[in-house]
């Protein structure tokens, strides 16, 4: 189709449909916010031009005056919303109101269930937008002109909102846009003067543009002589909202209201924040930040395309969505504003990327942002921690500098607690250690019943010695970046040698060394029978119910990682394990008095694959395993 083509009628994306059926039949509660949608459009498309008019002041057509009008006709049952910003030509207008653009859409519309209820809180995680104009519209017409284009090159885009919609062109002096609500059957509510004030000043105070609606708007059957002389009067318009950037008022004079739906509008949210701070640093730099933790991951966290960051403002005046330079990537759940008075104006990323000031101030930004994760209340850390526990683990590895900092967030499952429902922090852990104990204990596997039985504890629940079990798959590899906390060094259990330091007593050792001396055969004898699977047999001092275990060396991957690296397709340097006997255990006694050498290595191996698998390592040959254990059987059942 060319750029002059007339009126063509086009099918709205798939998704659009999909989101557009969701959202009129989830937001049936909360139609009103349609309004606050249409304004916070109107705003940034104002920003976006004023951004343009730094580099391009023509762009401005002489009209500097950036505001939103909002006008009814309670006849014609219709709402206006008009703004003077950047407008739309033919192409914005077919690929913004016909299509979504965000990455990761249709797996997000996958998730959903078709429960109205779940659905509406998954749908507020995406954000609503334009298309919630049809929670309370069958049709909305749109006029639109983009700045620095010529008037005839308007459009009007029109739609019912059910598979498709229109595009003509049109003729609009004016730049901007005029979005034009026809109400559905019972919405007409919100053609009324009062409530489209009352929704504005609950929605949209805080937008920093002027919201203007019509002064006394005019009964029906007024005094109809004063009518006439005003006729040829433009209509007076007067601002309904505080039309001051909320982050430049200061903290006392804004309401936890305000704060929440300022929120809502920058990070284009449906829920309310979990916390946010507030503040302006004076001195050798200047800046304004008003950072948020949302109360939900949105639905692309883990999406690499993802946009995150901050709204970046210089001067109080818009330059850029989603500038991700101010926040490390393991924060980059974060929401909020800066507003920089060292920044130039014309500032590009490129040149955030190499910026001395922004590297300062991200260093700041970081250190709040952790500082108001630490001071949550605990049920809201409960829920942050479900939330952006798995990111925040990111960090140790990404900012070595706050690592300590970070630690100090992290949230364990425990031997202490019992299940892996109730976590614990390292403050926790620590407070908790025994008395001569030197370090933090962890274990990692594949889940949490692996950790949790995993026969390494064996010793340290007879110590009473609490171990932390982890199981994320990041967990093992940021454990490789944090080597101790508050001065205690981090020991993974099932590597190394175990040093119990000062838990174990003297009479401990003696009986240990005892232990060692009479099993020397034994030990000699399994090394030689699993020489092609171990690196050496040793006694242990951690088991005490288990027959033997399995121990990676000190600097070996643990299982957890070579599991996910040989997925990732890796082909890894051979590492044995060394094995850790129980020479109490009765089966290692049988073992020891078994004298035939065939049937000795027969046990060695069954003994060595249910070490691997108590912890959750995968058999080399599992047909083999079973092929020795059905023989077993078949000799225990005396066939
Ligand atoms: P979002 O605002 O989250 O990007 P919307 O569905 O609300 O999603 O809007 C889609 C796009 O349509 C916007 O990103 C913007 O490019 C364009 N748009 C919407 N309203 C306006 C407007 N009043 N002026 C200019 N562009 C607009």
């Amino acid at each position: 189709m060319t750029a002059d083509a007339t009126k063509e009628t086009l099918g709205f994306q798939t998704e659009v449909k999909q989101l557009l059926h969701l959202m009129i039949h989830s937001l049936y509660s909360n139609k009103e916010i349609f309004l606050r949608e249409l304004i916070s459009n109107a705003s940034d498309a104002a920003d976006k031009l004023r951004f343009l008019s730094l580099s391009n002041p023509d762009i401005m057509e002489g009209e500097g005056d950036l505001k939103i009008r909002i006008d009814f006709d309670a006849d014609e049952k219709t709402v206006t919303i008009s703004d003077n910003g950047i407008g739309m030509n033919r192409e914005d207008v077919i690929h913004h109101l016909g299509t979504i653009a965000k990455s990761g859409t249709s797996e997000f519309l996958q998730k959903l269930t078709g429960d109205e209820k779940k659905d509406s809180q998954l749908i507020g995680q995406f954000g609503v937008g334009f298309y919630s104009a049809f929670v309370v519209a069958d049709r909305v017409d749109v006029l639109t002109r983009k700045a620095g284009e010529p008037a005839d090159n308007g459009v009007r885009w029109s739609s019912a909102g059910e598979g498709e919609f229109t595009v003509e062109p049109a003729t609009r002096a004016q730049r901007g846009t005029t979005v034009t609500l026809h109400l559905r059957e019972g919405e007409e509510e919100f053609a009324d003067g009062w409530r489209l004030r009352s929704i504005i000043t609950k929605y949209s105070d805080h937008i920093s543009l002027p919201i203007e609606m019509l002064k006394n708007e005019p009964a029906a059957g007024d005094d109809n002589e004063a009518e006439t002389k005003a006729e040829d009067k433009a209509p007076e318009y007067e601002v309904v909202n505080k039309a001051t950037a909320l982050w430049t008022r200061s903290r006392n004079e804004i309401s936890d209201e305000e704060y929440k739906e300022f929120y809502k509008h920058i990070a284009h949210d449906f829920e309310e924040p979990l916390s946010w701070t507030h503040n302006r640093v004076e001195g050798k730099q200047e800046y304004t930040s008003l950072l948020y933790i949302p109360k939900r991951a949105p639905f692309d966290l883990y999406q690499r395309e993802a946009s995150r960051g901050l709204k970046l403002y210089v001067q109080r005046v818009f330059i850029m969505d989603d500038a991700d330079q101010f926040m490390p990537m393991y924060l980059r759940f974060m929401k909020g504003v800066l507003d920089s008075n060292d920044l130039p104006l014309n500032i590009s990323r490129e040149i955030l990327q190499s910026n001395r000031t922004v590297e300062t101030i991200k260093s700041a930004l970081t250190k709040r942002s952790l500082d108001m994760i630490r001071k949550l209340e605990p049920e809201d850390y409960k829920a942050f921690w479900k939330q952006f526990g798995q990111v925040l683990k990111e960090g140790p590895a990404e900012d070595y500098a706050n690592r300590e900092k970070i630690a100090g967030l992290l949230r364990f499952a425990s031997t202490h607690t019992g299940t892996s429902e109730q976590v614990v922090s390292l403050d926790d852990y620590i407070e908790r250690m025994k008395e001569g104990q030197e370090k933090i204990y962890y274990i990692t596997a594949e889940n949490y019943t692996a950790a949790a039985n995993s026969p390494h504890l064996e010793i340290f629940r007879k110590k009473g010695v609490e171990v932390l079990l982890m199981y994320d798959r990041i967990d093992e590899w940021m454990m490789g970046y944090l080597f101790d906390y508050k001065d205690k060094h981090f020991a993974n259990i099932a590597k190394g040698d175990l040093d119990l330091g000062e838990i174990e007593t003297e009479e401990d050792k003696k009986q240990q060394e005892e232990v060692e001396k009479s099993s020397e055969d034994l030990v000699k004898r399994l090394q030689e029978a699993l020489a092609a699977k171990v690196s050496e047999v040793k006694v242990s001092h951690r088991l005490t119910d288990s027959p033997a275990c399995l121990v990676a060396g000190a600097y070996d991957m643990g299982a957890q990682m070579r599991q996910i690296m040989e997925a990732a397709g890796q082909s890894l340097p051979e590492s044995k394990p060394t094995m850790e006997i129980n020479p109490g255990h009765p089966l290692m006694e049988r073992l020891n008095a078994e004298v035939q050498e065939d049937q000795f290595a027969e046990l060695a191996n069954v003994v060595f694959d249910q070490a691997a698998l108590s912890e959750g390592r995968p058999l080399e040959d599992p047909a083999q395993y079973v092929k020795r254990i059905n023989k077993l059987l078949m000799d225990a059942l005396g066939s």
